[in-house]
């Protein structure tokens, strides 16, 4: 028998939001030596956490906890909110596929930024939701435009990544209470805060108030994206609609236990995120050294103005990899003029170093 897609499923496009390295490296041949195009924390997690896997290791013939029980209380702790405002999930990924089915269904218009981090979009197509995106305002997501765009739609949703992916900036927290109180009452304002480790200045969890939901992960600051752990923080009534839907043991033992002992681990965060800034530094001199301009950045990538177009960034782009060394750009004009850079050792940043002069000359 031949399996029948659902028409919706049929008509989705093949292409997938993400290329992975390890895709591109077999594609080349040849592993990169510098890794600086995913955003990960190449210092690496905390030895706490691997520790904890180590030590999860002989019990993972047991199903993992289904209410992932110990570490949504370290959370709740953690942030000073009832447990009740907060759900665990595979990651920041997961839980926006989660979240759009419980609120999307065909036809339903949500609102997002042009160019933006995609794989909301890739759940929203999933659901059959109609996406409607807002062009990025001198480098930024345009919260005004949002509003507007909400408003005009009637949406359902509206996404802000911030900081934002791939441009790095953070939008202050009172631009994020007035783009609250402009949104329609029908618009749920979903959060991204995949970065916020790195931000000073992030918006106050409101974990009551029923106009946001806010998306955080393990896989950025606490280096851990491999195990895929990421978190939910909203009101209490929302949180709960997740157990209806969700996938109750995606999150594995191991990354249960890892990422409990990574949040207990605040002093190797604090280290880590000393090294980022140090790292962010040192890459906006490479980016000045070489004649391109770094934006301000609030997390552990920078992204950096070429001031030439998105052919010739793509060129530059082409060409580190073939001096084997990972990045990325945003794939949206005019933003893909830029380099997507991500913060990383040292040795990895003198590989770039050494291999961006010879890139730019051949892209021309
Ligand atoms: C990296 C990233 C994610 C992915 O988070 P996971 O928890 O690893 O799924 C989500 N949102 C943004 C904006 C990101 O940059």
């Amino acid at each position: 028998m031949t399996a029948k897609l659902t028409a919706l499923t049929a008509s989705l496009p093949t292409t997938v939001p993400f290329v992975g390295p390890q895709q591109i490296e077999r594609e080349r041949g040849r592993p990169f030596a510098a890794r600086l195009g995913a955003n990960e924390m190449g210092f690496g997690p905390s030895p706490r956490a691997m520790r904890a896997m180590v030590e999860a290791a002989p019990l993972v013939w047991q199903y993992p906890d289904p209410t992932n029980h110990d570490l949504v209380q370290a959370l709740a702790a953690h942030h000073g909110i009832a447990p009740a405002h907060l759900v665990v999930g595979e990651g920041i990924d997961g839980l926006l596929g989660v979240l759009v089915r419980m609120l999307v269904t065909q036809g339903d218009a949500v609102v997002t930024s042009q160019g933006t981090y995609p794989t909301f979009n890739y759940h929203v197509a999933g659901f059959g939701g109609t996406l409607h995106q807002v062009p990025y305002r001198n480098d930024q997501p345009d919260t005004q435009g949002l509003a507007a765009m909400a408003h005009q739609t009637k949406a359902k949703l509206v996404y802000l990544a911030n900081p934002d992916n791939p441009m790095g900036c953070l939008l202050p927290a009172d631009q994020i209470s007035v783009l609250l109180d402009a949104l329609p009452q029908e618009s749920l304002l979903l959060l991204d805060e995949a970065y916020v480790e790195f931000a000073d200045g992030a918006l106050a969890l409101t974990p009551q108030d029923p106009r946001l939901i806010r998306l955080r992960t393990f896989s950025k600051a606490y280096g851990l994206a491999g195990l895929r752990v990421g978190y939910a923080i909203g009101t209490a009534e929302l949180i709960a609609a997740f157990d209806r839907v969700r996938n109750h043991f995606g999150v594995n033992a191991m990354a249960q236990a890892a990422a409990l002992a990574a949040l207990q681990d605040q002093a190797y965060l604090g280290k880590i995120l000393d090294q980022v800034t140090q790292a962010r530094a040192q890459l906006a001199d490479i980016a000045r050294e070489n004649g391109l301009s770094p934006l301000p950045s609030a997390t552990n990538f920078l992204t950096i103005d070429t001031r030439r177009d998105g052919a010739f960034a793509q060129a530059v782009m082409t060409q580190l990899a073939a001096r084997d060394v990972f990045i990325r750009m945003p794939f949206v004009a005019p933003q893909n003029r830029c380099l997507r850079i991500s913060c990383g050792p040292t040795t990895e940043l003198e590989l770039l170093a050494q291999a961006l002069p010879d890139a730019l000359r051949a892209a021309g």
